[in-house]
């Protein structure tokens, strides 16, 4: 059966294929787009602990993607998790004090966000074959610095496609700027801007709309994309690794077939932990879904009240890919929560536009129960990676230990001692100076690839190949523009 996907805020429901949806990314009414139905998977949950996870990740996106063939579908995931990650296992799980590590940075840029990035190009430009489209496909993102090197690692000579990062020259850390400016490919360019994050995404939003610069990309054989995390080419790929640490579990003795389990996961635009709600509609013996958040406790607040408010001071922490005021992904929750109704999903974030705040009404909440909040603070954040560290001499990166505290939170005011997966979304090594400071070890002043050698020689985790590659790898992208010519640097690149 066909699975469709439909717009959150379209009342008529008209609908569209998988491979349409990620080709748009954003439906053009603003909504984002959710399938009609949730499709069954074939999957036994016994034979999950023998699959592997590109078996398994074939098994469960098999019905999401259903206007892919078999042949396409399995070539995109076979191409997304080969060698370049550090384990064949992709996702493997790690045991600390009383949890389960679920850790998810094995990829090329150390990072969750490389589970869907290193798939999604090959799904676009898949999808753009079946559309009927003959131009090569550009991706144009706006990085505070993790996302667009997680994508530029993704795209990274996949063919027909280009992929242009902008991104705020003096805000982001060393680290995340020497992995960008060393980042290979014929089809990757970095342009700095003198302008910080806001400007640089502001700019990439009018650089979509503009009719202009579309014709003449046009032109030239090219259209736009989006790699944003609302695309279900990024929501879905990310169901699997919930479903794997399931079988890794089982695999492992801690639990039996059945048992349900909790899952602690940080969170920032909503798309991680929305993946591990799917994961227990197609079938996943879920308890709780543990939304942490850092001190921007926005949705902490929300799933604790009913009540989603921006109005609020936003926080720099030293878990920032967290910090995020707009939870994009919450309204496809929203969407399924109000009941499937498109009206009042629209109302709620008209809302949110309008005063920046909503509050869902009762029975909406009733429906929330699936999810569990806490939010950690940063001394509680610092706290909880010197406590891990004291368990095992072992590392956690301050967003996992932002998920991890939360955990021990829940466990502590709800007595449920369900067995839990924390979701380990960064190595400690992306980190590095959050990590020494935590641990008030040696070298916590230092930056960049200074404080990793500080860590590499107080953890006992070892020190992952991209990085060590970075020690040495020559810079490759040195251009800096002022926001205003980001225009003209696009048409300049596709020449
Ligand atoms: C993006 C990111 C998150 C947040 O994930 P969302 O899907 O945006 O909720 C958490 N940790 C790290 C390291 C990230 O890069």
């Amino acid at each position: 059966m066909q699975t469709l996907y439909r717009s959150t805020r379209d009342p008529k429901g008209q609908t569209i294929t998988a491979s349409q949806a990620v080709l748009q990314g954003l439906s053009p009414d603003g909504g984002l787009y959710v399938p009609t139905s949730i499709p069954e998977i074939d999957l036994d949950l016994n034979e999950l602990k023998d699959l592997s996870y590109q078996d398994l990740a074939y098994k469960i996106l098999r019905p999401l993607f259903s206007d892919y063939t078999d042949e396409e579908l399995r070539s995109c995931i076979d191409k997304a998790y080969g060698d370049q990650w550090d384990t064949q296992e992709i996702a493997p799980v790690d045991y600390h004090a009383d949890n389960a590590y679920l850790e998810l940075f094995h990829g090329p840029t150390i990072a969750f966000k490389d589970v869907a990035l290193q798939l999604l190009p090959h799904l676009m430009t898949v999808a753009a074959k079946k559309n009927g489209s003959d131009k090569d496909i550009v991706i144009l993102t706006a990085t505070s610095g993790d996302t667009g090197k997680a994508a530029m690692a993704g795209f990274a000579d996949v063919p027909n496609t280009q992929i242009i990062v902008f991104y705020p020259k003096d805000g982001v850390s060393a680290i995340q700027e020497k992995q960008m400016l060393t980042q290979t490919g014929k089809n990757t360019h970095v342009v700095g801007i003198t302008g910080n994050f806001d400007v640089a995404q502001t700019n990439v939003k009018k650089l979509f709309n503009d009719k202009e610069l579309a014709e003449t990309i046009a032109e030239a054989g090219y259209q736009f994309s989006s790699a944003n995390s609302i695309n279900i080419g990024r929501l879905f790929p990310q169901i699997v690794y919930y479903f794997y640490a399931y079988g890794k579990l089982v695999k492992d003795g801690r639990i039996s077939v059945g048992d349900k389990i909790n899952f602690s996961v940080p969170t920032g635009n909503f798309g991680d932990i929305l993946a591990g709600w799917f994961a227990k509609k197609l079938g996943l013996p879920v308890n709780k879904l543990i939304c942490a958040s850092n001190k921007n406790n926005i949705l902490t607040d929300f799933f604790n009240e009913g009540t989603y408010d921006k109005n609020r001071p936003f926080y720099v922490t030293s878990s920032p890919s967290m910090d995020i005021l707009v939870s994009s992904n919450l309204e496809r929750l929203l969407f399924y929560v109000s009941g499937e109704d498109a009206n009042k999903t629209a109302e709620l974030m008209n809302r949110l536009s309008v005063s920046g705040k909503y509050t869902i009404d009762s029975d909406m909440r009733a429906k929330l129960a699936d999810f569990a909040a806490d939010f950690a603070t940063e001394d509680e954040t610092a706290a909880e990676i010197s406590r891990i560290f004291s368990a095992d001499k072992t590392a956690i990166d301050p967003h996992t230990a932002v998920a991890s505290k939360a955990a021990e939170s829940y466990k502590a005011n709800t007595g449920d001692n369900s067995p839990l997966v924390v979701v380990s979304t960064a190595s400690p090594y992306k980190f590095p100076q959050a990590v020494l400071n935590a641990l008030d070890a040696k070298g916590k002043d230092e930056e960049g690839l200074e404080a990793v050698k500080y860590l590499q020689e107080k953890i006992s985790v070892k020190l992952p190949e991209t990085v060590q590659r970075l020690f040495d790898a020559p810079t490759l992208h040195d251009t800096v523009v002022s926001p205003d010519e980001m225009k003209d640097t696009v048409v300049e690149i596709l020449k």
